[in-house]
């Protein structure tokens, strides 16, 4: 793919840009592909104005609003490098992240300027500038000011479009370099493989600070001339009256189960939409069965991450087996090997995912060692995924490799376990880790979420020593009222191995 991510746009463009809305807010306001083209322009010659050249980061944290949109592309046309920070991080997190990209240029909200503004300087940050909730600051009064007209400052596709930082559920978060070829050609390919066109309209209600919903699901609307009906938060009745409008919704597990406790959501609540996508953490094989039964919809699960952007995806025809991330995207190589030897593992082997593609990134920021230790000799990325590809070739993942238990010297996959335990009834749902233990090195914990009519801590031992080999039988059965979870729905394991570290000294 040799274009950057702003070409892949100008070559989808409808006929009459002015007539086609590529982004409605929930508020109503309509904003066309004449209005992107000419808004990001501004927002490109703005950002010249406050020096930012080619290859400078500017980093974001604000709110999401159509403005971030015509900012991020505005970057990307002025050859910089779009540097989005999640919105919940204290000014304690950003200063680590400006220190480490040194952006020419940090936008934050201007609520939070006063607080900000001395991190970035003592980053050594050259300008603070800011955009609000509502798309207005600083930034958005000088492409006000700005002319519209911007001639592309000229990107070799394998130049950097965004930085990413990785969102960190293991250790120090890493800056992802993606460049526009990776972007691009992901974007390409997943509009392709969800049969997306000019006539789609996407519920976008997921953050603009992730892989997600800036590039996923952003991209895609963009490579197609498609619309979205743009979300600044999700809210399942809102979703659910704004369905009948929709074709389309890309979301994370939590939005499928949420969605799934609304009376209204029924099939002809659905009828409009001929595709839910699912990703970003594991949607559990229930609530594929569930939303099929309430909607008649089998739910599309997807699999990538921060550094790769895609790699896998169920089928849009054919089957969408629940409890698999489906096949290797058009153009990606995915590949199970032993994590010791390095040798391919066969058919329904458990092993580490690895991959390889114009998806995966260019490596960590300023993290040479780091960057080379995650990539083989022959090109392929350790995703740090363990999982199996099946004898029909669909992906399934077992769990992250950190999460990986060795109790005794075996190895306990915990997502066997948390199968096992969230088939009883009143449970819903379980997280299995690993806790320091004298005797076993680790031993294997559940917390468990479970409604009151469920079993208690013996009889769920008891039946789960039936059904599993004893040394993947957990050795306590913890309850809680809920997981812990990411901003992405990703269950933060490394908070439930801090909170119950010491559960069996002693
Ligand atoms: P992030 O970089 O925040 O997008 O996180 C990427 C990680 O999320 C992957 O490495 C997987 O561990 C997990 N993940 C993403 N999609 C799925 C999925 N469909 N099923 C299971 N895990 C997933």
């Amino acid at each position: 793919m040799s274009q950057t991510l702003f070409d892949l746009v100008r070559a989808n463009l409808p006929a009459d840009p002015a007539a086609k809305t590529v982004i409605e807010t929930g508020e109503g306001t309509r904003y066309s592909y004449a209005d992107l083209v000419a808004r990001s322009g501004a927002y490109a010659a703005a950002l010249v104005g406050l020096g930012v050249g080619p290859g400078d980061r500017v980093a974001v944290q604000v709110e999401k609003s159509a403005e971030v949109v015509f900012l991020y592309l505005g970057a990307v046309r002025a050859g910089a490098v779009f540097l989005p920070l999640n919105t919940a991080y204290t000014a304690a997190e950003v200063a680590y992240f400006l220190a480490d990209a040194e952006p020419a240029l940090f936008v934050c909200d201007p609520a939070r300027r006063e607080s900000l503004e001395p991190v970035a300087t003592a980053a050594g940050v050259g300008r603070v500038t800011t955009l609000d909730a509502s798309g207005r600051g600083a930034i958005a009064e000088a492409a006000d000011a700005a002319d519209p007209d911007f001639a592309d400052v000229a990107r070799d596709p394998d130049d950097l479009a965004a930085i990413l930082y990785t969102s960190g559920t293991t250790g120090r978060s890493k800056g992802a370099m993606l460049t526009h070829a990776n972007l691009a050609s992901n974007a390409v390919t997943l509009a392709q493989t969800w049969r997306f066109d000019a006539d789609d309209v996407l519920i976008h209600a997921l953050p603009v600070f992730h892989t997600h919903g800036l590039f996923v699901a952003t991209n895609v609307v963009l490579a197609s001339g498609a619309g979205m009906i743009f979300l600044s938060k999700f809210d399942a009745k809102q979703i659910l009256a704004l369905m009948p409008r929709a074709t389309t919704m890309m979301g994370v597990p939590t939005f499928y189960t949420r969605l799934l406790k609304e009376p209204g959501l029924t099939p002809e609540a659905t009828a409009a939409i001929r595709l839910f996508v699912s990703g970003s953490a594991p949607l559990l094989a229930e609530t594929h069965r569930d939303w099929q039964a309430r909607t008649g919809h089998a739910i599309l699960e997807r699999y990538g991450m921060t550094e790769t952007n895609m790699n896998t995806s169920n089928p849009y025809e054919g089957d969408r087996i629940a409890g698999t991330v489906g096949l290797p995207l058009d153009g990606v190589a995915v590949r199970v090997v032993d994590p010791e030897t390095g040798a391919h593992l066969p058919a329904d082997a458990v092993g580490m995912i690895e991959v390889k593609g114009a998806n995966v990134f260019k490596g960590y920021w300023r993290m040479p060692e780091k960057t080379a230790t995650e990539f083989k000799t022959d090109g392929f990325f350790i995703t740090g995924d363990l999982g199996k590809i099946d004898a029909r070739g669909y992906v399934h993942i077992v769990g992250r490799g950190k999460d990986l238990i060795i109790t005794g010297g075996y190895n306990v996959y915990p997502k066997e376990v948390e199968n096992e335990i969230d088939a009883l009834p009143g449970v819903v749902e379980s997280a299995v880790i690993g806790l320091p233990h004298a005797d076993f090195g680790e031993g294997v914990t559940a917390v468990v979420v479970a409604r009151p009519d469920a079993p208690g801590e013996a009889e769920i031992l008891r039946t789960l020593e039936g059904r599993l080999a004893r040394f993947k039988c957990p050795k306590r059965i913890l309850f809680a009222d809920e997981l812990p979870r990411n901003a992405m729905g990703k269950v933060q394991k490394n908070l439930l191995r801090d909170t119950h570290a010491g559960l069996y000294r002693g």
